[in-house]
């Protein structure tokens, strides 16, 4: 058990998502500091038995699942084994252990639209909060935003790119005019597809779209990767944590992923973070910050590594990056309109439902069908994402004859689905 090394001051962590690939990162970034910070609470939607191993290693609090039924076997698993770990279920309890007073830092790294809330609830408790879940900035920006700058929580970007930038900015950096920036280069990898024949895209397999070169990710972020949605929805996150405007970021490809992304100066500097690819660095740096801890990560032997290339996008062969910045172009409910309608068209593929090519198909469908309304507020947000997943839904079922709105709502895989 790591927590018969903790010492009293050490930070109470709340992991979100943590037995998903972000998650574990994180355990492994926390256990190599137990002087540090204590893990106070672990949350998953399933892999129970996985959980359970994390709640004997890390000896939470807390752990919370989504559903009853897994809450009894964890419970099960768990029973006799002397542990503090109080077993909880339900998004409300997300939130609960997300705002919990005790708590100091909250890893937010649950996968899609289900991230919103605990997301927001650790911002309207004031917490340090890690944001790796992209989706919920994308799905409801102003709104994040606007409960940040109310509270006294401090947003720190693990997603790589968002870590790089914002290492390469002065902190605190309130305006990139007044810092004197001219741009923001968001790099990308172009994932498994960039030199594909765009004419095999058609017949790719889940397996194939998720065998990132560079990265070891969740499923659903490497068809993000695959499709270059994931650039898309990066690029709607920086727009919103950097206060940019659409044309102050662009996007290179970087086939390496070993620049991480670069912000240009007006006076010619162009500064860089670079390391090897493993969330790690970002995670560690996010989790210290100001300071820097060891993270695990090797460093990165640029001689090794030999040569750096950088082109830029084809958005012929990856429309999802053009529907993204005519999501944030057209602003209001549709990057909320686009995230739903990603998240079940990426559900459908990986359930074999729906061919790669079919995935940018649909949420162009979807895009061009929705009304784009003001989000007030969250249930603003909440009816525009339903609306979204609802018409994906029929869509998907008019162009492919499958899934129907209910199976894919809101992140809830369609019974046929594998596990995350
Ligand atoms: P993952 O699929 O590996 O893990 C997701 C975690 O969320 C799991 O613990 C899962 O049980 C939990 N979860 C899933 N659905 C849930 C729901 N409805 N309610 C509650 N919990 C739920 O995903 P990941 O790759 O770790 O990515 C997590 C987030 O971090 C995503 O938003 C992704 O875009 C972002 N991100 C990931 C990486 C990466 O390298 N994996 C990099 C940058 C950003
Ligand atoms: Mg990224």
């Amino acid at each position: 058990m790591v927590s018969s090394t903790r010492s009293s001051t050490a930070q109470p962590v709340c992991v979100l998502g943590s037995t998903g690939s972000i998650g574990v990162s994180t355990l492994d970034v926390l256990a190599r500091h137990p002087d540090k910070y204590s893990v106070f609470a672990l949350t998953a939607r399933e892999r129970v038995e996985e959980l359970a191993q994390q709640c004997r290693k890390y000896a939470p609090r807390y752990a919370v699942v989504l559903e009853e039924e897994k809450a009894v076997q964890l419970r099960q698993a768990l029973s006799g084994e002397n542990l503090p770990t109080e077993v909880m279920c339900g998004v409300d309890a997300l939130c609960q252990v997300a705002s919990d007073a005790r708590v100091a830092v909250v890893m937010a790294a649950i996968v899609g639209a289900a991230g919103l809330k605990p997301t927001l609830a650790a911002v309207r408790a004031g917490k340090k909060v890690l944001l790796a879940n992209k989706e919920s900035l994308v799905m409801a920006g102003p709104l994040f935003m606007s409960a940040l700058a109310d509270s006294d929580a401090q947003l720190l970007p693990i997603d790589s790119e968002h870590n790089a930038i914002f290492q390469c900015l002065p902190y605190p950096c309130e305006s990139l005019q007044d810092a004197g920036v001219e741009r923001i280069l968001l790099t990308g990898s172009g994932g498994p597809f960039r030199t594909a024949d765009p004419a095999a895209l058609e017949s790719v397999t889940p397996d194939e779209a998720c065998a990132h070169p560079n990265w070891s990710m969740g499923r659903k972020i490497s068809v993000d990767s695959a499709t270059m949605m994931n650039k898309g929805l990066e690029f709607i996150e920086a727009c919103y944590l950097f206060h940019a405007s659409p044309a102050e970021i662009q996007v290179v490809v970087h086939p390496q992923s070993i620049v991480h992304s670069m912000v240009q100066y007006r006076d010619g500097s162009l500064l860089a973070q670079m390391g090897n690819p493993d969330m790690r660095t970002p995670i560690a740096h996010a989790l210290s910050f100001p300071q820097r801890i060891d993270s695990g990560v090797a460093a990165l032997d640029l001689i090794l590594q030999g040569r750096l290339d950088f082109e830029a996008p084809d958005e012929a062969r990856f429309p999802c990056l053009r529907l993204a910045r005519e999501a944030i172009d057209a602003g209001g409910s549709a990057p909320t309109t686009l995230n739903a309608a990603n998240e079940v068209a990426v559900e459908a593929f990986l359930n074999g439902q729906l061919p790669f090519t079919g995935i940018a198909r649909v949420i162009e469908k979807v895009m061009k069908t929705s009304e784009v309304v003001e989000l007030t507020d969250l249930d603003a947000v909440e009816l525009a994402d339903r609306i979204a997943r609802e018409r994906a839904s029929e869509i998907l079922k008019d162009l492919y004859g499958s899934c129907s709105a209910d199976s894919t709502h809101r992140g809830q895989p369609c019974p046929q689905s594998r596990s995350m």
